[in-house]
């Protein structure tokens, strides 16, 4: 019987945690799959995809820049998946592609408290902000606010999903950075800030970072520092990295055994 593969389909993937977390978990459930990193440029994605169920694949992780392209070539799409736009999982099954988008599930498994309360600022209108706006609007959140550094986009993903855009980030119990920015390690907290239009901004009780290029980020430095609860973007990549395998595996996924691989420990 050949091997079962996984893998991460991105450009560039060379420093995706992905790998080594399912392979982690792959091998705590006593699976003898592999999960490969698959760096595709935007123009053989879609040809190369389709080609991996006869090559032993059972699903594939997204990631940027493929995000759009996986939801549009799939056969099926999941509620979540079709109403943010955008996939993060295919799985591969009788000759079908589905397309599902576990980042929206998997942030809020990474939140670990319930949405309904929480006033809540997105701050983004790409590909992230979609899935984690959806995730809130869909969760039943008190307020869902989108901000985004060209305001436009923000308005027109608020529209979409049946949020709010604001100009000038409003009060908030939880405040999630969908952004890129920080992902440049160089970033010190104040640009971070002033690019985010939160210079006299104070955290709110909950802080969520999406981005895990350093550990701290210049957004959860600052929110650490004024006493918030801080969810970084490492928490998020697990949370989605195990529904998405859960999936796959039709198993109960060992989490803690994902976490630790994710932060190299
Ligand atoms: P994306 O679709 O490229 O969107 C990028 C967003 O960042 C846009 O809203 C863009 O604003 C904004 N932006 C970029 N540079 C900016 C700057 N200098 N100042 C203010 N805003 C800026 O990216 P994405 O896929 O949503 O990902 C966003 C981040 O989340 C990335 O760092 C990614 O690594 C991270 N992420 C993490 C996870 C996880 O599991 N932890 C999952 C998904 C994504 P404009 O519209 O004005 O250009």
């Amino acid at each position: 019987m050949p091997r079962t593969l996984l893998g991460v389909a991105g450009f560039p993937v060379a420093h995706s945690r992905s790998p080594a977390m399912h392979n982690a978990a792959l091998a705590e459930l006593g699976l003898d799959w592999l999960y490969l990193p698959l760096p595709l440029p935007a123009d053989r994605f879609a040809e190369t995809v389709r080609a991996l169920p006869g090559s032993g694949f059972r699903g594939v992780n997204v990631t940027v820049p493929h995000k759009l392209a996986a939801h549009q070539l799939a056969d099926a799409r999941t509620a979540s998946a079709a109403a943010i736009g955008a996939a993060n999982t295919l799985t591969f099954t009788d000759g079908r592609i589905l397309a599902d988008n576990t980042d929206a599930g998997g942030f809020l498994d990474a939140l670990a408290v319930p949405a309904k309360p929480l006033r809540a600022i997105v701050l983004g209108a790409g590909g992230s902000a979609r899935a984690v706006a959806w995730a809130l609007v869909d969760a039943g959140a008190r307020e869902v606010w989108v901000w985004n550094r060209t305001p436009e986009r923000a308005a027109a993903l608020a529209s979409d999903l049946g949020a709010r855009h604001c100009e000038h980030p409003p009060r908030a119990d939880l405040l999630v950075n969908c952004t890129s920015v920080g992902l440049d390690p160089s970033t010190t907290e104040e640009e971070a800030l002033e690019a985010l239009g939160l210079a006299d901004y104070e955290p709110p009780a909950i802080v969520v970072d999406l981005v895990y290029a350093s550990d701290p980020t210049p957004l959860t430095r600052w929110a650490r520092r004024a006493g918030a609860r801080v969810v970084d973007g490492l928490e998020v990549l697990v949370g989605q990295g195990a529904r998405s395998l859960e999936g796959w595996t039709a198993r109960r996924v060992p989490v803690d055994i994902m976490r630790r691989a994710a932060r190299g420990r």
